[in-house]
């Protein structure tokens, strides 16, 4: 999300006469900074990188003096994204390290903040929409000479689990109208992209309410995935994310869609049929879990069971039997036992997922945890469950792996490896596995291929 962010920042920034990126922060006039909240870890970085642009602030003239900095004046620091929005003037109070804050929903604004800085001021203004989604605005791509791109359709997300801080810095849920993603993705196909990424917090809760051709038709679309709720009112009316790629699909047959990270509650069996049928629709689901103990999961406030979530993979791999998953978990979630971090152990041998993001648990402020739970899973206790549950995933991953021997892949050749530029290429399967490939006349940057393990 926050790649994507960027792009429509420089889009702005771009429309405003700012037209010279950069690509050291020695020789900028403005430095940005997107960061994000979801971690204290995550946050930390971001201040000791303000450090080094304080210090770059500081030293300005000395370094220009020594040709370290080719930039005009002393670079103002701009922070965006999840971290402003949670710590609002508590980031400008901290010295003089930061000259704006802005959070997500406020970008179309910057060029007015940075004018304010011009004056002696400091910028601020992290207000969140309701109908934000930065439909007209045309992302400047970071990787120009990319064949993959991500295309933002909804923003925000209800559903308030009770670890997350997101409903807090990224606010409601909104989606982008249909028409203006349908234009996007025709501009970036002209580009020459291959591959797109849907991108949301909840994306595939992602409803254009402004269509509403499509009325409730009970049994269908708007069902929830059997067995789970949600803690907020779900719409019936208007497209949603079925319809969404069941367009771009058909209209783009030789772009290849990836969607993330969708909720497990929003995987109505329309959605999981369309994905077998369309050849250009990768058969990877991200599907977090969280944990595997449905004591856990509803202190997390996510609205299934444990046998929910496994007969939600159970159907899934029915319907669409190569199917790749992927998923979340957080280790030592406040109250966690070792019966409960047992479960998830289980649940990630039971399931073999092929890919997953493990945390230690980590509280944020304002969330529902913060202020009703108390986090009493010692930090060494964390870390070694934390271990356990990487081991485990690693144990019972090497099968998504072994049973593809043999088999056929088709892969979107990316460009050359790093690490063998002259010799070998780097690729991505249907189902997101990293590819290596010995390099060969027939095969070039944008050339999808089958290979045979
Ligand atoms: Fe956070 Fe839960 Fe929303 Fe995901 S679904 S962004 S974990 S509140």
């Amino acid at each position: 999300m926050n790649v994507n962010d960027m792009e429509i920042v420089l889009s702005i920034m771009k429309n405003a006469g700012y037209n010279e990126i950069v690509t050291v922060p020695e020789n900028a006039e403005i430095i940005f900074i997107n960061t994000c909240a979801i971690r204290d870890n995550a946050e930390m970085k971001v201040w000791q990188r303000l450090n080094y642009f304080w210090f770059l602030k500081r030293n300005w003239k000395a370094n220009v003096a020594t040709g370290r900095s080719q930039s005009l004046r002393p670079p103002k620091v701009v922070v965006l994204g999840c971290m402003a929005e949670r710590l609002k003037e508590k980031i400008l109070d901290s010295d003089k390290m930061v000259d704006v804050v802005c959070g997500p929903d406020a970008y179309r604004d910057l060029p007015r903040l940075l004018e304010e800085v011009e004056y002696g001021q400091k910028g601020i203004n992290t207000l969140l929409s309701l109908e934000e989604t930065y439909a007209d605005i045309n992302p400047v791509r970071i990787s120009q000479n990319s064949i993959s791109a991500f295309v933002s359709i909804m923003r925000g997300c209800n559903n308030m689990c009770s670890f997350c801080i997101v409903p807090f810095t990224r606010g409601r849920e909104r989606s982008r109208p249909v028409d203006s993603i349908v234009r996007e993705v025709g501009e970036l196909w002209k580009e020459g992209v291959k591959e797109v990424t849907l991108l949301g917090q909840n994306v595939n809760s992602y409803n254009d309410a402004s269509v509403i051709e499509k009325e409730a038709e009970p049994g269908s679309n708007w069902k929830l995935s059997e067995g789970f709720s949600s803690i907020s009112k779900v719409r019936t009316t208007g497209l949603r994310f079925a319809d969404l790629l069941d367009r771009l699909s058909l209209k783009f047959p030789e772009m290849r869609f990836r969607f993330t990270s969708p909720h497990p509650k929003d995987f109505p069996d329309e959605l999981l049929y369309l994905m077998r049928e369309r050849n250009n629709i990768c058969k990877l689901i991200h599907l977090p879990a969280q944990s595997g103990s449905s004591t856990m999961l509803e202190r997390m406030r996510r609205g299934y069971t444990r046998e929910a979530y496994l007969s939600l993979v159970q159907k899934i791999r029915t319907i669409i039997p190569d199917v790749a998953l992927s998923s979340d978990f957080i280790s030592g979630f406040c109250g966690e036992t070792e019966e409960d971090h047992s479960d998830t152990l289980t649940l990630v041998k039971e399931v073999g997922y092929d890919m997953a993001y493990m945390f230690a648990y980590s509280m944020r402020e304002k969330t529902h945890a913060h202020r009703n739970y108390e986090d009493d899973v010692p930090e060494e206790t964390k870390q070694r469950r934390l271990t356990e549950l990487i081991e485990t995933f690693r144990e019972s991953t090497g099968k998504c792996y072994d049973e593809q021997v043999g088999t056929t892949q088709l892969v979107l050749v990316e460009g050359p490896n790093k690490r063998a530029p002259d010799t070998e290429l780097i690729g991505k399967s249907d189902k997101g596995h990293r590819q290596f490939m010995r390099k060969t006349l027939q095969l070039r940057k944008g050339v999808r291929f089958c290979i045979y393990p």
